[in-house]
């Protein structure tokens, strides 16, 4: 590999880019609220487009509203695009850096390398992509790299509705786009993808390092389980021949958490909702419904995961003479990242004399849409504490400069 370029990021248009993006539908001092297709989200892409003409870039708009930016390369024989971005919606409220941070990013590394470098051989793409966080229309999740990975049904615009109830095509056409053209936003010709973000997480703050390279984006899964026993009196019930499904509950939650501790890092397991019929004190319940989200970015190590879960559920409820049933609400495979574009990531970062870690991401992320269509990689950006989809979540702009380094040099490796 030829020597890693010193790119170098300024500072100054981090915070300012930042901080004017905030704007668009700022909530308290840090908060931003900024659904798909509302106003603040119109201003924020117009403005977004507006940064991409000053830098040069070829500018044009997707079906879906996606904003792209466009550094035409020289090499007229490579057909095929690098490109990187995130999501410019947030969620209700979230924070500052949350997706807008690696779609600026993007803007700001394509500007940094036209800048020093001039063009590239390979065509380099920054992108601005118009949904991910399911903030406004629940189950539009990865809208934008949805529709350019062409996984968006022909009736799905129809069928998707928001909170209020107002259905995403109409949404769309009051901004001024089109869902019958949903399918021209589809691309086969990008290369690879780089997406920045923030991380989400504490690994980096407690690594006491600025920038991780992603080699994974974990994999997930949602339960959605029942138990039934019988309903009876607390009191005049003997325990041992009780069917108490909390019990059981409490046994297998206890139980899956348990299994994740003893898995150890990255595999995580969290029990978030449980629902108890009828939930009086005096009653043992006759049913008890509970959600399982379980991940692991290791294909084989998330198998043997939810394979021990199942297994617990089903031992549990054998023994205690309880029913059980589950339905598995969402599976997403484990994306792994494109091991050459890591190693190139690592490169750069070591050579721009930026410390970095090698992580999964225990989020989901637009790269792991993308990467039906393309090479994907990722860099995480620290985050203070390690919040985010909150108005408190932080990154500083020496990270910020850090990540956007790694990400402009791993361009220039790919592009020039
Ligand atoms: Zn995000």
């Amino acid at each position: 590999m030829k020597p890693s370029a010193q790119i170098q990021i300024s500072p100054e248009l981090v915070e300012r880019y930042v901080r004017e993006m905030a704007s668009f539908g700022a909530v308290g001092e840090t908060g931003v609220s900024r659904t798909l297709y509302s106003p603040e989200w119109v201003g924020a892409t117009d403005c977004y487009a507006k940064w991409c003409q000053e830098a040069g870039l070829d500018v044009h708009r997707d079906a879906v509203g996606s904003v792209w930016g466009r550094l035409p390369g020289t090499d007229k024989t490579a057909r095929k695009s690098i490109a990187s971005g995130s999501h410019i919606d947030s969620q209700t409220p979230g924070g500052r850096f949350d997706g807008i941070l690696g779609a600026l990013g993007a803007l700001i590394a394509l500007r940094a390398l036209k800048e020093q470098f001039g063009a590239p051989k390979r065509t380099l793409e920054a992108v601005a992509l118009c949904e991910e966080e399911g903030s406004r229309f629940p189950s539009a999740n990865y809208w934008g790299s949805r529709a350019i990975t062409g996984r968006i049904a022909p009736g799905d615009p129809d069928r998707i509705f928001s909170f209020s109830g107002e259905s995403i095509a109409k949404a769309m056409r009051e901004v001024g786009l089109d869902p019958a053209r949903i399918p021209e936003a589809k691309r086969d010709d990008i290369d690879s993808f780089i997406e920045l973000h923030i991380e989400q997480g504490p690994i980096l703050e407690q690594a006491g390092l600025p920038v991780a390279i992603v080699n994974a984006i974990t994999g997930i899964r949602h339960y959605q389980v029942e138990i039934r026993g019988t309903q009876n009196h607390a009191g005049g019930f003997p325990m041992d021949i009780r069917r108490d499904p909390m019990a059981g509950f409490a046994e297998i939650a206890s139980g899956v958490v348990n299994t994740a501790h003893r898995v150890g890092r990255p595999a995580v397991t969290t029990v978030g909702r449980v629902l108890v019929e009828p939930n009086f004190p005096a009653i043992i319940p006759g049913k008890v419904q509970f959600s399982i989200d379980a991940r692991h970015p290791d294909p084989a190590a998330r198998r043997r995961l939810y394979d021990a879960h199942e297994g617990l559920m089903r031992e549990v409820a054998a023994r205690r003479g309880l029913e059980i049933d589950w339905k598995v609400m969402l599976d997403h495979d484990p994306a792994p990242s494109d091991p050459k574009i890591v190693a190139t990531l690592e490169q750069v970062a070591r050579d721009q004399g930026i410390p970095t870690l090698t992580m999964a991401s225990g989020a989901g992320h637009d790269s792991q849409q993308m990467a039906a269509i393309a090479k994907v990689a990722m860099i995480f950006v620290r985050s203070k504490d390690g919040r985010s989809h909150t108005p408190d979540e932080f990154s500083s702009v020496e990270d910020i400069v850090a990540g956007i380094r790694v990400l402009a040099g791993g361009l220039h490796a790919l592009a020039y």
